[in-house]
């Protein structure tokens, strides 16, 4: 685009959402460096998830997750054939297994219609069986679009669309700092084992749980516009014994995310999780003793669950907006209207349905930043 600055853009964190802004960005003809303090891509809040393709059922008319989650998927399906990465369209069912949850279902029901979200059929506890023997539930509504994939091979898809446009995705690379400079374009200073700074006209943060450290490492950022930032952690149990149905089964979400929920994964094991607990920073043990707690929860919609059969597996970290008591906020996406410089595009709060939404999220910073 321009021989002023090393790249046109860079990109901070090679999680999906940076590698899928990086690549919206290369496909628009721009030279991009996406720096990763990691030594490999996706070992962020990308590496720690369900990698459940959603549907877009839940969120509300208006939002960025509800727009982008089913442009997200939309965009995805024919990706991942385009790159031969694995998924599996298996489907989903949101279960009722009491009277008052059979409203809950009503309610998304029609949020899903308002979402434009496909092919999704309302069924009685009887179909709900028939379908998944072995279910406990009095109704159910199903998701057809909804599915599992290998977001793994995804990034690493998407690191080669990056390099094959003369991009660069460059690890063990910590961004520490940008100025701002007066005429438009920014000086990114990068550390690692050889230290530098290179120049840019467009930056883009996408460092997940480190968004509000690396907005405050911008020069003149301004600090009352940084979201505070919570820890939403979920745990993992993975099921030893066969998995006993083929469909994602999710009880009506949880306030704060979507809640425990059952999948079988690519590899045909199946897990349940993750639950929601706020912690003060990032950690990733699985407590056993919580095993209880799942089993109980498990049973309403699969009284079928034999006893010790839970084995602890992984945790993940949501980056959130909200505590416990607020409502649920809305991807930010922050441009200049908010901090006041011209081609710089900070994101905050990229949980749930972040990885379903990236390939959406890439295009729509790159229109906020260049134009349609
Ligand atoms: C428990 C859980 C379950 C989830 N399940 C789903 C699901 O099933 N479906 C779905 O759609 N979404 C799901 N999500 C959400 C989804 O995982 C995230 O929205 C998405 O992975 C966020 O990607 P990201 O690229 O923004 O962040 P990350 O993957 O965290 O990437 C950020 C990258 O930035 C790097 N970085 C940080 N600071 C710096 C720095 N200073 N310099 C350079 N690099 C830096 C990090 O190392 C990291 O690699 C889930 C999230 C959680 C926690």
């Amino acid at each position: 685009m321009t021989t002023e600055f090393d790249f046109d853009a860079v990109v901070v964190g090679a999680g999906a959402v940076g590698l899928a802004c990086g690549h919206a960005l290369a496909k628009r003809g721009l030279v991009v460096a996406v720096l990763e303090e990691q030594g490999h891509i996706g070992q962020g809040v990308s590496s720690r998830n369900s990698e459940v393709i959603h549907g877009g059922l839940y969120y509300p008319t208006g939002s960025l997750k509800a727009k982008l989650c089913v442009q997200g998927r939309r965009l995805l399906y024919p990706f991942l054939d385009a790159h031969g990465v694995a998924y599996k369209r298996c489907g989903k069912l949101v279960v009722a297994t009491s009277d008052d949850e059979i409203a809950r279902l009503d309610a998304i029901w029609d949020q899903a219609l308002a979402n434009d979200v496909e092919g999704m059929e309302r069924l009685t506890g009887a179909q709900a069986r028939a379908m998944e023997p072995g279910l406990n539930a009095l109704a159910a509504l199903l998701s057809p679009e909804s599915g599992v994939f290998a977001s793994h091979d995804y990034m690493l898809a998407l690191q080669g669309e990056i390099e094959a446009a003369g991009g660069a995705v460059v690890l063990g690379t910590p961004f520490e700092g940008a100025e701002v400079f007066a005429g438009g374009g920014f000086k990114v200073r990068a550390g690692g084992v050889d230290p530098t700074s290179l120049t840019c006209r467009l930056l883009v943060t996408a460092p997940g749980l480190s968004s509000q450290d690396v907005a405050g490492r911008i020069e003149g950022y301004p600090e009352s516009h940084i979201p505070k930032a919570y820890y939403g952690k979920g745990v993992y149990f993975r099921l030893s014994g066969k998995a006993p149905f083929q469909r994602l089964i999710y009880p009506p979400p949880i306030h704060g995310a979507l809640g425990t929920h059952y999948r079988n994964d690519l590899g045909g094991q199946a897990v349940f999780g993750p639950d929601l607990e706020y912690v003060a920073a990032p950690d990733y043990a699985v407590d056993p003793a919580r095993a209880e707690t799942f089993a109980a929860y498990i049973r309403k919609f699969w009284p079928g669950l034999p006893d010790d059969k839970l084995v602890p597996d992984y945790a993940g970290v949501r980056p959130k907006l909200d505590g416990p008591d607020d409502p649920q906020p809305d991807f930010q996406l922050r441009g200049a209207e908010d901090h006041g410089f011209e081609g710089l595009m900070a994101l905050f709060g990229i949980e749930s349905p972040g990885l379903t939404s990236s390939l959406a999220i890439g295009e729509e910073v790159v229109t906020r930043l260049l134009g349609a």
